[in-house]
């Protein structure tokens, strides 16, 4: 089919929700185009706001469709600064302060946080972010449906297992009012199966000779399904694959064989750290390629790779078939270890992810930025950021601001300040502070320090980050999904590995629509990979691939598939889709370490993450990063250990003072 007539039948190019296009990139126009780095709109000859873009009433981030995520306007200078870029002499700002922190995701914000709690309410803090957002990957997208207001979650998703919290993580979440028990209250847990809405695979022609949504999946999420059962011979058969492809399936769900009658427990484990699930799958219990086929893609929500690229290991812990007669080692974490706590179901959720628990530690930080007091009723506060830089406000958030050197005044071991150089709004500008808290990516603290040693920036630029993409769609309605009797849809082939409706929950004044004639978010996922390539590598590739792929790709490959795999319930993409907001992440998840690519006798002390987020003088290093693990409780720890550190730092000072 030709391409405009197949545009026209997705309904490309047509208005949707408050997005234009400027050659090829998408961004919300009017009052908005403000909020835009004005180093790239000065590019495209837009005048520059001669204030702060975030003082203006109209500013209000959370609500623009489009790119977002690691949106344009927030990454340029960061590569530039990469790329050898020198700034013009930078003006100095009139304040100082007790700590400059780098980075506004959870870990910066939860490091504010701590340092405030423990210097006092009267702390200096002033946090620097490159997006036009906080919160980091913890952000908000917001859609309008009429007069509702729908919450999508445009990176971190979940409170995920709380229980496993360390009593700083889940004392801060408490401090900040969050009662996670709630959430049983708040997610509607009994919804999806009271309209008897399952998981399904949705197979495409291009992969597997046609287009097929088959009620059922064999890895992954599904309430009735779930790794140990086993589908019968009838329900295999209409898969579309060879027939000794579903032969083996079976096989591998029922047989019990151990592959490795010459090694004991441990020695198996050993073997299969080190085997990824595709060698094991085609190597020892010998399956059809048409069985990895179906496999690939099932890591990619959680390991932003395929199974070319995960351990049998891992497979096996996650309940993947093939294990049942294979010998097990000892446990990794001995009962009462952290690790080996009770199955936490996977509900504390807020409509719009950890994006509030960001705006809850805005809120608390900033008084006045968003009006209410609970968990509850920060769901749907509107933030004023006009108040995020205010200086009649001992904290401070500035936006739009990408730091490109933190140096010490002097020599670092006996060096009273550290300046912080930084671009916003085009110019250049410094700030110092008595300490500074870099809570940015690890791997670009090698760019902001050239004083530091090689061994810690090699250590922190180990720290390569796993790219991946949200992307939220507003449909009109959800009767497509309750036709099919489908809630999540796991696509092994496809350009979005899985498509789920937005979870059922409600809390204060934010009721999901939870009648399928109502409008709501469908959330899709990919991860650009490159499989065979060793893990490091198919990031680098797939962070290249989302830097040069624009929004009119996303949105066309969005089109075409919702189309297809929803097609028998009746969705029409031209009429159905309201909107469409890609977060593209080329620095997503933290880097954690894969036991097919890292040494296995390393000592914990030895992770470069480790050796990477010592303090350099006066400055201490947090984010996810810095602890190996993409998680919020890490960003958590990490920022109240990195303030421990300045903590001690000063009070080190002043007994030797
Ligand atoms: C798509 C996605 C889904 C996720 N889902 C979950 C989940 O469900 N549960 C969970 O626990 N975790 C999840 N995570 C992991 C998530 O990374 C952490 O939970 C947490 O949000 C990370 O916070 P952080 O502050 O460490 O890093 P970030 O959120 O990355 O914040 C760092 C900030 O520093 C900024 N920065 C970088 N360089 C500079 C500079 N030079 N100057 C100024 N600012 C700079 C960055 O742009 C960013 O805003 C998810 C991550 C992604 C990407």
């Amino acid at each position: 089919m030709r391409q405009e007539t197949q545009d026209r039948e997705l309904g490309m190019h047509q208005k949707i929700s408050r997005r234009d296009f400027l050659n090829g990139v998408s961004f919300a126009v009017g009052s908005s185009l403000l909020v835009t780095n004005p180093m790239w709109l000065e590019a495209f000859g837009v005048p520059q706001s001669p204030f702060a873009p975030e003082k203006d009433p109209a500013y209000y981030p959370p609500a623009k469709t489009g790119m977002r995520g690691s949106h344009d306007g927030s990454w340029e200078v960061a590569h530039a600064m990469r790329d050898g870029q020198e700034w013009p002499e930078s003006t100095a700002d009139a304040e100082s302060y007790d700590l400059i922190v780098v980075g506004a995701g959870i870990s910066g914000l939860a490091a504010a946080y701590f340092y405030r709690k423990a210097a006092g309410n009267n702390a200096r803090i002033l946090l620097l972010d490159n997006h036009d957002d906080f919160g980091g990957h913890a952000k908000r997208n917001e859609f309008q449906a009429g007069n509702r207001l729908l919450l999508g979650y445009g990176g971190t998703q979940s409170i995920e297992a709380p229980a496993n919290y360390s009593k700083e993580a889940i004392g801060l979440l408490n401090e900040l009012g969050i009662d996670v028990q709630r959430f049983y209250k708040y997610y509607d847990q009994k919804l999806f199966p009271s309209m008897n809405l399952k998981s399904a695979t949705f197979f495409d022609k291009e992969t597997f000779g046609q287009d097929l949504l088959w009620p059922y999946v064999i890895v992954g999420y599904d309430e009735t399904y779930s790794g140990g059962k086993t589908l019968p011979p009838e329900v295999l058969a209409q898969m579309p694959i060879a027939e000794a492809a579903r032969k083996d399936i079976l096989r591998i769900q029922t047989e019990s064989v151990d592959y490795f009658p010459d090694l004991d427990g441990a020695e198996t484990n050993a073997k299969l750290v080190k085997t990824s699930y595709k060698d094991f799958l085609l190597q020892y219990p010998k399956v059809h390629p048409d069985v990895v086929k179906v496999f690939q893609t099932s890591t990619h929500d959680l390991y932003c790779v395929g199974i070319d690229a995960v351990s049998a290991s891992a497979c096996r812990s996650m309940g993947y078939p093939g294990f049942k007669g294979v010998k097990r080692g000892p446990r990794r974490h001995p009962a009462g270890e952290e690790g080996s706590g009770e199955e936490e179901p996977y509900i504390f959720h807020f409509p719009d992810g950890n994006a509030s628990i960001a705006r809850l530690l805005v809120r608390s930080l900033i008084p006045g930025s968003a009006p209410g007091h609970t968990m509850e009723d920060i769901v749907t506060a509107k933030m004023d950021y006009a108040r995020l830089d205010d200086p009649g406000n001992p904290t401070r958030i500035r936006l739009n601001s990408t730091a490109v050197a933190a140096t010490h005044v002097g020599d670092p071991s006996t060096a009273k300040e550290v300046e912080v150089t930084y671009l916003t709004a085009g110019k250049s500008r410094k700030a110092r502070a008595s300490n500074c808290l870099l809570a940015c990516y690890n791997c670009v603290v090698p760019y902001l320090c050239p004083e530091m040693s090689q061994k810690q920036k090699e250590a922190l630029a180990y720290a390569v980050k796993q790219p991946l993409v949200y992307a939220n769609v507003q449909v009109r309605n959800w009767t497509a999904f309750q036709k099919l009797g489908v809630s999540y849809v796991y696509s092994p082939g496809s350009y979005f590995c899985s498509t789920t409706l937005d979870f059922p929950v409600s809390l204060g004044e934010y009721k999901f629509p939870s009648s399928p004639d109502e409008p709501c978010i469908l959330h899709l996922v990919r991860t650009p990979c490159s499989p065979g390539l060793p893990a490091k590598e198919q990031f680098k590739a797939g962070r290249y691939e989302l830097f040069t792929t624009p929004f009119e790709t996303f949105e066309r490959k969005i089109r075409d598939q919702l189309g297809r795999m929803l097609a028998v319930g009746g969705f029409d993409p031209a009429r159905d889709i309201q909107a469409i907001t890609v977060n593209r992440w080329p620095h997503g998840y933290a880097y954690e370490y894969n036991s097919l690519f890292e040494p296995q006798e390393r000592p914990a002390s030895e992770r470069p993450c480790v050796l990477g987020r010592k303090p350099f003088g006066r400055i201490t290093i947090a984010n996810s990063d810095s602890d190996g693990h993409a998680y919020t409780n890490t960003a958590i720890d990490q920022a109240y250990r990195a303030v421990q550190e300045v903590v001690a730092l000063r009070e080190g000072l002043a007994k030797s003072a």
